[in-house]
This record gives structure tokens, C-alpha cells and sequence, in this order.
């Protein structure tokens, strides 16, 4: 396993086309607004390498009998995904960000189970070269961005009826050695601190969309590639002077990019899907399954900082036994664990797959990405509503570092008595941090959108409830007599 420090190192030595603001960025690593998501990554190599956070941190690889960081691991267990979201908790406890590198850990469970099974429907060998690929992840420890989702352009359109093709990555050629392929993912979580990217489609496909139906892994300094790094609210303060108190969080963050694959060729080795257009569906699904149960996890762990921050404003503030705030603090403890509650009991009732591995429920990992769309926001609403409305009017640290402005800001920024000012401005920024500023892309709408929006959840709760079995139970304690309906 690579220590922090080997992996920042590991990212400097990548020659990543990389923009942001207008501008190629040639070291991102180092970059002022992306430095704070690498060092979330970082963490994810931090923990693993501590005694006290080994059995949650790593796993023994059922493919090289190695340990391995948990990030590049196979579930081979139901308390393997109980694992898994304890990790996750404790990395938004300790970051309060997006960490970014369950995406290849869910993509790599997906993918795995799939090529399994297009290999027995089909013949072909893709299970067995994701197999070697998985093994050179966990040999190196790579962060692999598992990249899902398309631009899709026209939301009325399949992919083959847009007017331009890329608006879904696509096969534009199939040779001999590979293929080559034109596209696009977007919001890709993590991808500008990934060594790799591993590529899946984002919705089934029909027949006419088999060039769509793609799935391949590809180095993130392949040729060919463009990734335009998306702003964030309030993520210039990161790079203003004085960057220690407004950021909010100055030492973690997540980021999301545009990925633009630009006629990349990509051997065939790393091809794990290739037009099986039938199969699509599935990969999607299982992908979407595992990252619905992970927002039960580093959701809950950003949660738990945003409730210990809302409780320090009201010490802060002076009130912290007012009945009112007590019981709201109660009530975002009560949503933050019934999250939990729905992360560890989609993995409770895993099952293993014909390949090995272990799936989640998905009934319950869609039920606890459903209310993951909804709880937040009332978590959120609740810590702004104990926070006051300070938490974004306040001067600046500029104006409290200045000379005069400073004293003024010090005399009426006070709170409860014995308690320091900067202090106070330091919570209430993380407050706003976490919910409307650069964390909130993590927090907030990712809650609503990250893992698929929650009409795509809906969907899959109808498709998973088995309302008939339902109804036949309300027959039977009803003592109806279906003979005489007509
Ligand atoms: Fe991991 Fe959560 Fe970020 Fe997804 S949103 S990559 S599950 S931390
Ligand atoms: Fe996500």
C-alpha cells in the first residue's frame, strides 16, 4: 500500500491535461483550489496505514491474498459492505468532504460481477481481463475514477438519436488491438486525483446504441484526454490572502471535472464491454446499487461534523441549553443515523453474485439514497437555523486581520462570554462550508443528484417492491374471493 506521500508524489509524476478558470493547470497537485480535494484522497491512504483503523481501512484481496487499501477491494462478505460504509463514515468525519475514491471501489464491484456474466452469456473474455486489471489497482494502490455518468444532451433522445454523437461516449472504431473512443463523462468525482479512469455507460441500451454500450479502463494521462475541473461555490477563497478561516475547511475538499476522451485508443486488454448492448443495464444498476449504499456512509460522516459544528455555534452563540436548540440537535442526530441505519441494512442483506462477489440489496440502497436526497437538506436547514444568520454576513478574516477594522470586528463579533471571536467565526464558516459553500457540492446537491437523481431511485424502488406479492397479502387477510370480480 502507497502512503500519502507516495501518492502525491505518484500524481506529480502524471502528465495531466488539466483546466481550470481558463487556465491548463501544470501542476495541479500544488494548485491552491485543488490541493484540498487531493489531500481528502490523501487521507483515504492516512488512515489505512494506521493499526487502529486496519480492519475497517483494509482487506485481504481474494485475487492476490494481499492486504490491500479497502478502496481496492472485492466485498467477499455482507460484513465486508458493513465495512465498507464504516470507512466511508469515517472519512466525512475526518475530511467533511467528498473523498472521492469510492467511485472506482463501486465501479470495481459492478464491473467485476457483469463481465462475469456477459462472459457466460457470451463467450467473450472480458471478466478474466478485468481480473488482471483489478490485480495491477490493488498491486499499486491506484485511485481509479469509476466514470458513469454522460453529458446526455437532449433528455428525450436515446444516444444514438442525438444530433451530436458525443453527447455519450461511444466506440468509434473497433481494431485488431482495441478500439478508439469519443465522448464525454461529466461530473466526474475525484478525477483530476485519479491515476486511471475505468469507464462504464450511464443508462441501458437498446440495439441502435450498441457502439454506446462501452466499458474500458484507460490511464487519466492518456492520450487524447481534456479535464476541465468545475468551479465550486465560494472556492476562490481558497487562493485569496488570507485563506485560513473563510474557506471554511482549508485543508479538505472534493471536486468534480469534465472528462473529455478525444479519439483515445484504448487496448484491448482494458476493454471490459464492448457493444454487449443487453448488459448495460445491469452494469449500470450494480454501479448504482453500491454508490446509493455508499451515500449512507460519507453522507452520514460529514453529517456527524455538521451536527458537532451546529451544537458548537450554540456554545458559541450562548444558548447551548435552550430547549429548542437541544431538540434540534436531537432531530438532525435521529435523520443523520436513520441514514445509517439504511447504509449498514442494504449491506446486511447483501448477496453474494455468480461471480464471487457481494451485491447490496438494492431495494434498500435505493430506499437509502431516496432519503439521503431529502435528510440533508433538513440537516442543513436545521444547523443554519442554530448557526444564525451571521454565518454568512460577517466580515472577512481580511477585516479582522487588519489593524483597526479588526478591533471593531473582534467588539461586535462577540458571543457567549469567555469565548473566543475567531473561534466563533471558524464554526460558523465551516457551518456555511459544508452548506452552501465548496463542501456543499458534497453535502448538498450531490445529495440530491450524486449516485442519480431521485427520480432514477423511484424507479428502481417500484421495479425492486414487488407490489403484486403485496396486494396478495391484503387479499388474504381481507378473505377476498377474486372469482367474483370481474
Ligand atoms: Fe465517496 Fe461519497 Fe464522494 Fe461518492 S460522494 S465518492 S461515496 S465520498
Ligand atoms: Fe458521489
Amino acid at each position: 500500500m502507497m502512503t500519502r506521500k507516495e501518492y502525491e508524489d505518484s500524481l506529480r509524476k502524471m502528465n495531466l491535461n488539466v483546466w481550470f478558470m481558463g487556465e491548463k493547470i501544470e501542476n495541479p497537485v500544488d494548485h491552491p483550489i485543488i490541493r484540498p480535494s487531493m489531500n481528502s484522497v490523501g487521507m483515504t491512504y492516512e488512515l489505512a496505514q494506521m493499526p487502529e483503523y486496519q480492519e475497517v481501512m483494509t482487506a485481504v484481496s481474494n485475487l492476490t491474498g494481499k492486504r490491500i487499501n479497502r478502496f481496492c477491494h472485492l466485498h467477499q462478505s455482507t460484513e465486508d459492505l458493513k465495512n465498507k460504509v464504516k470507512m466511508q463514515r469515517l472519512l466525512g468525519q475526518k475530511t467533511a468532504s467528498c473523498f472521492q475514491r469510492c467511485v472506482g471501489m463501486d465501479a470495481f464491484n459492478a464491473i467485476y460481477s457483469t463481465t462475469y456474466e456477459i462472459d457466460e452469456a457470451c463467450g467473450t473474455e472480458y471478466h478474466k481481463r478485468f481480473v488482471e486489471y483489478l490485480k495491477y489497482v490493488q498491486d499499486n494502490d491506484l485511485v481509479v475514477d469509476g466514470a458513469m455518468t454522460d453529458p446526455k444532451g437532449d433528455r428525450g433522445l436515446s444516444p444514438s438519436q442525438q444530433e451530436d454523437p458525443d453527447l455519450y461516449l461511444h466506440i468509434d472504431e473497433v481494431r485488431e488491438d482495441g478500439i478508439i473512443v469519443s465522448g464525454a463523462k461529466a461530473h466526474q468525482t475525484g478525477a483530476i486525483n485519479s491515476h486511471e479512469h475505468l469507464i462504464m455507460p450511464t443508462i441501458a441500451m437498446r440495439e441502435e446504441d450498441a457502439d454506446y454500450a462501452v466499458s474500458f479502463a484507460c490511464p487519466s494521462d492518456a492520450e487524447g484526454i481534456l479535464m476541465i475541473y468545475g468551479r465550486q461555490s465560494c472556492d476562490t477563497r481558497k487562493s485569496e490572502e488570507y485563506h485560513d478561516i473563510d474557506p471554511g475547511n482549508t485543508e479538505f475538499g472534493g471536486h468534480e471535472a469534465l472528462v473529455v476522451f478525444d479519439r483515445v485508443f484504448i487496448p484491448k486488454e482494458r476493454v471490459f464491454m464492448c457493444r454487449e448492448y443487453q448488459f448495460a443495464g445491469m452494469m449500470v444498476e450494480r454501479f448504482a446499487g453500491y454508490h446509493r449504499q455508499s451515500y449512507g456512509g460519507c453522507k452520514v460522516g460529514v453529517g456527524d461534523v455538521l451536527i458537532g459544528a451546529a451544537a458548537l455555534a450554540a456554545d458559541y452563540n450562548g444558548v447551548p441549553k435552550a430547549t429548542h436548540i437541544k431538540d434540534k440537535i436531537i432531530e438532525m442526530t435521529h435523520l443523520n443515523e436513520t441514514l445509517y441505519a439504511c447504509g449498514i441494512a442494504c449491506s446486511s442483506e447483501g448477496k453474494q453474485m455468480k461471480a464471487g462477489n457481494y451485491m447490496v440489496d438494492l431495494l434498500l440502497a435505493n430506499v437509502c439514497k431516496q432519503n439521503i436526497t431529502r435528510f440533508p437538506y433538513e440537516i442543513a436547514r436545521l444547523a443554519e437555523d442554530i448557526a444564525g444568520g451571521i454565518m454568512v454576513t460577517m466580515p472577512s478574516e481580511a477585516d479582522l486581520r487588519h489593524p483597526e477594522l479588526g478591533k471593531v470586528v473582534r467588539k461586535y463579533l462577540v458571543g457567549a462570554k469567555g469565548k473566543h471571536v475567531e473561534n466563533r467565526m471558524r464554526i460558523l464558516r465551516l457551518i456555511e462550508n459544508i452548506t452552501l459553500g465548496t463542501a456543499a457540492v458534497g453535502y448538498r446537491t450531490e445529495s440530491m443528484h450524486g449516485a442519480g437523481s431521485p427520480q432514477a431511485q423511484r424507479i428502481m424502488i417500484a421495479r425492486q417492491s414487488d407490489l403484486e406479492s403485496k396486494k396478495e397479502m391484503a387479499r388474504n387477510i381481507a378473505k377476498i374471493d377474486v372469482s367474483l370480480d370481474h
